[in-house]
């Protein structure tokens, strides 16, 4: 039963760029992308996309090996295996789609360390046409959160695996992400839990802006080599804390997966950011 989750934001925080604009530029579709943006929302018009690049005869195949390409910063892979084998539960909260994320993290080995990917759902077709869906189906109804695109609200996601989780104890959450998307989600972060906000990018303003409003400690990285270094430092920092009120056997345990880590990952908990006002 692990004490640390860890929900990681897809696009620009495992992956360094937007998988969606990769795959339009990646098959010549940019023009048509951006002709259609101001007209429908952004989910739909993935889907619609979908349907551009089926008729102009691009397969899922050749989508999954643009997918292939999508720069990925090479710490962050061991980052990732790092923190699964330190006994934390690592989840996918992301706005992408599922066949965009499963395709990447196939590829690079990645999919077992996640025991969850919430998403917009995807599937193939009779004709073989990518189908991307939203993760909220907003036709219907709206989930409610004037913060967040219509089909996800990363925010509804982190209340119900919280809930969720609560009858296992209590739990000690890591958030990373990226986007203006992830704001709502860091909101929901309780005060003994963290949230790792890319610096100057979307999230990382908002939280400047409103720092009084995020309960979580925040702890700010540039790249993949950042956060490896500041997630496993967390991680560490949050294991000790629990040993110390913890049984000996936990604790012996525990001690044995810590000499996988980096020795910098020993030392002292890394000092939450500190914003200007
Ligand atoms: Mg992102
Ligand atoms: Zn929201």
């Amino acid at each position: 039963m692990a004490e640390i989750v860890v929900v990681f934001d897809f696009d620009k925080t495992i992956i360094d760029c937007d998988s969606d604009n990769w795959v339009v530029d990646g098959l010549s579709a940019t023009d048509l992308f951006n002709q259609l943006l101001p007209t429908m929302p952004w989910n739909s018009l993935m889907d619609r996309m979908m349907r551009e690049l089926h008729s102009q005869g691009k397969t899922v195949e050749g989508i999954a090996e643009v997918l292939k390409r999508a720069p990925i910063h090479p710490r962050v892979i061991p980052a990732i295996k790092s923190a699964h084998s330190l006994g934390c539960d690592l989840k996918i909260v992301s706005d992408a789609n599922l066949f965009f994320i499963e395709t990447i993290l196939e590829h690079h080995g990645l999919r077992d360390y996640f025991s969850e990917i919430n998403t917009n759902p995807s599937f193939i077709d009779k004709e073989g046409r990518l189908r991307i869906f939203p993760h909220h189906d907003f036709t219907t109804s709206s989930h409610g959160c004037n913060l967040c695109p219509p089909n996800m609200c990363k925010g509804v996601v982190i209340e119900r695996i919280q809930a969720s989780l609560s009858v296992e104890g209590e739990k000690t959450f890591i958030y990373l992400g990226d986007g203006s998307g992830d704001f709502c989600p860091s909101l929901k972060l309780g005060d003994r839990d963290h949230v790792m906000p890319r610096k100057n990018f979307p999230l990382w303003d908002l939280i400047c802006k409103k720092r009084e409003l995020i309960k979580a400690k925040i702890h700010e990285w540039s790249d993949g080599e950042e956060l490896e270094h500041v997630l496993l430092h967390l991680i560490g920092a949050i294991s000790t804390q629990e040993n110390n009120s913890s049984n000996s056997a936990q604790l012996i345990s525990v001690d044995c997966k810590l000499q996988t880590m980096s020795t910098s990952a020993h030392e002292a908990l890394p000092q939450p950011l500190s914003v200007p006002h």
